[in-house]
């Protein structure tokens, strides 16, 4: 069973927790700390799920969802928006920009794998 994830995060905090979590469930995680090395990251060797934290520098989640979208390779991969924004809006907007979901900060460590868990099945079946 295929578990890479990449995360492309820019906090050193989040970064750690969500690795730690990851690896916990057996993910093989590689990261990111911004949109363009996420985004050639993401190229280069394609994951089985990418979790976007929507507030980087230079280019933010939005723009990376778009980008990491444009590539057809990329198409059926799940990307899951991690953001601290608690607005409907924001969220409607990262589904705009290509992301399948997200997940809120704080994490929620009861839940936080089986929600990623969830996306990567469905990318999984997806791509087939
Ligand atoms: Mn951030």
């Amino acid at each position: 069973m295929r578990k890479n994830v990449l995360i492309i995060e820019d906090n050193d905090q989040n970064l750690y927790l969500l690795t730690f979590m990851l690896e916990s469930g057996g993910y093989k995680v590689r990261s990111a700390r911004d949109g363009a090395n996420g985004i050639d990251m993401a190229f280069r060797d394609v994951p089985d799920v990418i979790l976007l934290d929507i507030q980087l520098p230079l280019m933010d989640g939005y723009g990376v969802a778009r980008r990491l979208r444009s590539n057809p390779a990329l198409a059926e991969v799940p990307i899951i928006a991690v953001t601290s924004y608690a607005m409907a809006g924001d969220r409607e907007k990262a589904i705009e920009a290509g992301c399948d979901g997200y997940i809120e900060k704080p994490i929620n460590p009861d839940t936080f794998l089986s929600q990623v868990e969830a996306y990567r099945q469905a990318g999984a079946t997806a791509k087939g």
